[in-house]
């Protein structure tokens, strides 16, 4: 659902640059020209916002009056300010804002929308605070929950280790150098040894006026590093890059493993994922089956309904195998051909699956424009195999290459044939 933006402004180009921003973030906008449009907008029915966006200078309130009205209702704001002298910098930074941002030019916009889009997406990013002193801890704390992140806490490295397992959103660690029990180096070093920078990023935190300390971070593994006293624009700077940096690896990761049209794992993440699922099988002794899918006369669905009916087809096909299989691991492999691998209680359930799987496929009717599309599937399957992947996938292969022969639209099951 859409969030709810409060855009305080009495600059009409200005208003309508940050309305479209925020619209092609998926903010719901609502433009204040004045303060006592403000007051008039926050008394009244809509009142839920997300966060707003507050110019400094207004009409009826140009000394910053607004942001103190809008933080007042719990509203987390951006300043937007035209003045750049460092008496107004600190008026700002001593009300709980989420950032400001000086109007200089067009980077400014570029920079709002950065921080509307983290508002958004840090909801699912947890961060851990460490530190032996309260104070600093909560210092760090309220700054970043001002920006929407999930924040946890640890008095040491000790402690940390044991949050770190219990929840799987955090994504940064930041921690403080002298500690006991277990201080930030060492922290840093054992975390290294869990998990890559590719999935957790750590920024070190001292007090300490020499630089030694930050090329201890760096060296044991941490991302980035922090002098006390920090001021809130070069923390929430750092905190942003890491994170940003993070999720971008995260993207190219899923991109990199997802098929394109039809959202479903692709071949490298089958075969990556397939080996780890088969040996769990395999030791648990769980009974489990291997398909190898291919969609039977494609090229004539593309002939007769077009290209676009055929991406269609694929596209709902995955929905299916999600509906059936979604429990095991599941893969379009290239072109129409898939792959399923999932576990049951017996052999002959896990054929009943599958076969129902094929029967339902066969007999639906997909609608794409005013045609009824009808195909079906042809399926080869080895069950509890203990040979390496690539061999039970050719085994799995030459099933199905029988069941294309013997009039496609069926199960077939390695070894079958040898038996019957
Ligand atoms: P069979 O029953 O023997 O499998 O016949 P088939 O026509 O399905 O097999 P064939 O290998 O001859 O053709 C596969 C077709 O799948 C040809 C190709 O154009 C089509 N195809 C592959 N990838 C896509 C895709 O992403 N979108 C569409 N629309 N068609 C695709
Ligand atoms: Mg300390
Ligand atoms: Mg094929
Ligand atoms: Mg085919």
């Amino acid at each position: 659902m859409s969030k709810k933006l409060l855009v305080v402004e009495d600059s009409r180009p200005i208003a309508r640059v940050i309305k479209q921003i925020a619209e092609a973030l998926d903010y719901q906008v609502t433009v204040a020209k004045s303060l006592a449009e403000v007051e008039a907008i926050l008394q009244g029915n809509e009142r839920d916002f997300f966060a707003a966006t507050i110019d400094y200078a207004l009409p009826d309130a140009n000394d910053g009056e607004a942001i103190a009205s809008v933080l007042s209702r719990g509203i987390p704001s951006v300043v937007m300010t035209g003045k750049m002298d460092e008496v107004t910098r600190q008026k700002i930074l001593s009300q709980p804002v989420i950032d400001y941002i000086p109007k200089e030019n067009s980077q400014a916009f570029l920079y709002l929308k950065r921080i509307l889009h983290c508002q958004l997406t840090n909801q699912g990013n947890g961060i851990l605070v460490v530190d032996d002193s309260l104070s600093a801890r909560n210092h760090v704390v309220e700054l970043l929950k001002r920006r929407n992140f999930n924040v946890y806490t640890a008095e040491n490295g000790q402690l940390a280790l044991d949050v770190l397992k219990q929840h799987s959103d955090i994504k940064m660690i930041i921690t403080d150098l002298e500690m006991p029990v277990m201080d930030g180096i060492e922290l840093t070093n054992e975390i290294r040894k869990l998990y890559s920078r590719d999935q957790l990023a750590i920024i070190g935190i001292s007090g300490a006026s020499n630089g030694v300390h930050s090329a201890r971070f760096i060296k044991n593994g941490a991302d980035d590093f922090l002098r006390k006293p920090f001021c809130p624009e070069e923390f929430y700077c750092r905190i942003m890059q890491n994170i940003e940096s993070l999720n971008n690896i995260e993207q190219i990761q899923k991109a990199a493993n997802t098929d394109y049209l039809t959202d479903l794992p692709n071949r490298r993440a089958f075969l990556r994922d397939a080996e780890t699922s088969i040996a769990e099988y395999t030791s648990n002794k769980t009974p489990y089956a291997l398909a190898m899918l291919d969609i039977d006369f494609f090229k004539g669905v593309n002939d007769t309904y077009g290209h676009d009916a055929g991406d269609h087809i694929l596209k709902v096909f995955a929905l299916y195998m999600r509906k059936h299989f979604g429990s095991g691991l599941i893969a379009r492999m290239g072109g129409e051909e898939f792959t399923i691998l999932c576990s049951g209680l017996d052999e002959d359930q896990l054929y009943n699956r599958l076969d129902d799987f094929r029967r339902e496929i066969s007999v639906a009717q997909i609608a794409f424009g005013q045609e009824q599309i009808s195909f079906s599937v042809s399926l080869g399957v080895i069950f509890n195999s203990e040979e390496p992947l690539g061999k039970q996938m050719s085994l799995a292969d030459g099933a199905l290459y029988y069941a294309k022969e013997n009039g496609r639209n069926q199960v077939s099951i390695v070894g079958a044939l040898e038996e019957s």
